[in-house]
């Protein structure tokens, strides 16, 4: 049967059709659907975890029981997962484990634009590279092949564009599990220096039979065609070259680390120039040019996405001109939902002009006006650590005029501990954990703190307060975002204190609990002054009448979350239905 998935389905399905046992992951764009596909298959154990390093080390405990085991995770996820990562590459697996993780070229919704093929060679493991849904399926079942083949943990490569667009798959059968039982070999999987000295020799000894078995592997494919231009490309990049350069010879490499030299020697000599065309870093290229592999120059930016074409500017050729829309519309800055539950404590920070160390999620947007209320975003967990950073550098004297933002997933994953941290080292630092009980920017998955699991059931619940009271924080403190008044009068009082204090926000996302929504609010036109104090807040449902010069609200956006009145000095917002 067939049907048309995209990447990130078709990756669920190979992880179903592979008898995978465990799948362990943290949100991140553009890996999340993965998970989020692979829960609605009941053969699958699935599960969010905190962050990479723990989803990592579950699979890699799976995988030591004797059973497949799957891990997903964006590039900058694989940062955090490096640590067991490099130690696993020595371990090596008893059951299959695979680690499919998602570059994002472009930086559509990331940090940084980090090219992943470089972990393959830092861990000294192999990675594949898909180029449509069809191999992303095909590919994964092939992984967890070669992971048990060669005892390694298996890289596999998706990007941006490759996980979210569809192509056709063949679907086929789940095979049969896989169950290796609990493998008790001490000197391979006990990494004490005598015995990791060891496995590094078996290491370097895998990665030549790799070498070898990537020379004869059919995930490399060679399609001789004019012999004047031969492309290397792999993954995504093939069909950018397919379609902009349709005479070119093409050598595909399905599997990217460690590449066959043989394969590419014997390529090179039977076309006249040859190229690679990659996206990101120079990866392919600086490999075969240390191998001594004559490939000429492109004058390529290894900054940014590649596209058809961008392919056919690189080698000369006619762009085709593009079709542009003529419709006018109108631009859509990003910005936090109309009901934010972190409108309110962000409008508070302002008010007391703090500067706030922020971090990854969707209060990230406050950072844009009107709010502007962010003064740097990092990585995960960094808003804590890098608030201790600034008091101990300035021996308290900023510590007055900084706070740490985090939301509650981002927490679990890093920040708590950089709380333990300046708790330790006697730190000064006020932390605001933005607790809306959802991991809102990946799209609302639930984490430890939200009270139920990836497939909704219901699950114990982090406590924050508990949880940083039991760490030994003395002040703690549950505010109402949309309560400014308490909010400044808890912030003035907490950043003035010579102690750490953690103040938890308690309002819940609007997505995560629609019970939240309440009737909409409206301008009363007689009572307006046009001093524009409501539109400060950002909120995307109240706009501005330029003519009038009156603000107004959009009733069919607005969630009723009352915040907006408690701006206006003229009591000129009402809610409809209020006696
Ligand atoms: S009540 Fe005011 S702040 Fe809240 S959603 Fe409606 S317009 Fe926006
Ligand atoms: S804060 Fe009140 S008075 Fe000022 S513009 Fe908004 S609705 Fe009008």
């Amino acid at each position: 049967m067939k049907r048309v998935l995209s990447g990130n389905e078709a990756f669920a399905r190979g992880a179903f059709e592979a008898a995978v046992k465990v799948v362990s992951s943290y949100p991140g764009t553009p890996s999340t659907e993965i998970t989020e596909n692979i829960k609605f298959y009941d053969e699958i154990y699935s599960e969010w975890a905190p962050n990479e390093k723990v989803a990592f080390e579950v699979a890699l405990g799976a995988s030591l029981a004797g059973k497949r085991a799957l891990t997903c995770m964006k590039h900058v996820g694989l940062n955090v997962a490096a640590d067991p990562l490099m130690t696993a590459s020595y371990t090596g697996v008893n059951g299959g484990m695979v680690v499919i993780v998602a570059d994002d070229p472009n930086m559509y919704s990331s940090q940084n634009e980090q090219d992943s093929r470089h972990y393959a060679r830092f861990a000294k493991v192999p990675m594949l590279e898909p180029s449509d849904s069809q191999e992303a399926k095909d590919y994964l079942i092939e992984a967890f092949k070669i992971s048990e083949e060669f005892c390694t943990p298996v890289l596999v490569r998706s990007c941006t564009r490759l996980s979210h667009s569809k192509t056709v798959v063949e679907l086929g059968e789940r095979c049969a599990e896989v169950d290796l039982g609990l493998e008790n070999n001490i000197p391979k999987w006990v990494m004490v220096p005598a015995n990791a000295r060891k496995r590094h020799i078996v290491v370097e000894d895998r990665l030549k039979k790799l070498t070898d078995f990537s020379y004869s592997s059919n995930l490399n494919k060679i399609e001789y065609k004019s012999k004047n231009i031969g492309i290397v490309c792999s993954g995504i990049v093939y069909q950018y070259v397919k379609e902009a350069l349709p005479d070119a010879s093409i050598l595909k490499l399905g599997m990217v680390y460690p590449i066959s030299i043989d394969l590419v020697k014997e390529f090179s000599e039977k076309v006249d120039k040859l190229y690679v065309v990659e996206e990101l870093d120079k990866f392919i290229e600086n490999e075969l040019k240390a191998a001594g592999i004559k490939v000429e120059s492109l004058n390529r930016d290894v900054c940014g996405e590649l596209s058809v074409e961008k392919v056919r500017e690189l080698f000369g050729e006619e762009t085709v001109a593009k079709e542009v829309s003529q419709l006018s519309l109108p631009n859509r800055p990003p910005n936090m939902c109309p009901g934010c539950s972190h409108r309110g404590i962000f409008y508070a920070i302002n008010r007391l002009k703090l500067f706030v160390v922020g971090d990854i999620g969707c209060y990230t947007l406050g950072l844009l006006p009107p709010l502007s209320a962010i003064n740097s975003t990092v990585c995960m967990g960094a808003s804590v650590s890098m608030t201790h950073g600034i008091d101990k550098a300035s021996d308290g004297e900023y510590t007055k005029k900084v706070v740490g933002v985090i939301g509650d997933s981002t927490f679990l994953h890093t920040g708590v501990n950089g709380l333990m941290n300046i708790i330790y080292n006697k730190g000064f630092s006020t932390i605001i954990i933005l607790d809306n009980r959802i991991t809102g920017m990946t799209g609302h998955q639930p984490n430890p703190a939200t009270g139920f699991t990836i497939k909704g059931e219901p699950a114990p619940k982090i406590d924050f307060e508990v949880l940083v009271r039991a760490m030994g924080v003395k002040n703690v403190y549950k505010v109402d975002p949309f309560n400014i008044e308490e909010c400044m009068e808890v912030l003035k009082r907490e950043v003035e204190k010579k102690e750490p204090s953690v103040i938890i926000t308690t309002r819940p996302c609007i997505f995560a609990d629609r019970s939240v929504i309440s009737s909409p609010f409206y301008v009363d036109v007689e009572k307006c002054t046009g001093c524009k104090a409501c539109t400060k807040i950002g909120c995307p449902a109240i706009l501005w009448d330029e003519n009038k010069r009156q603000a107004y609200i959009d009733e069919t956006l607005c969630t009723g979350c009352g915040l907006c009145p408690k701006v206006c000095r003229f009591d000129a917002i009402h809610q409809r239905g209020e006696k």
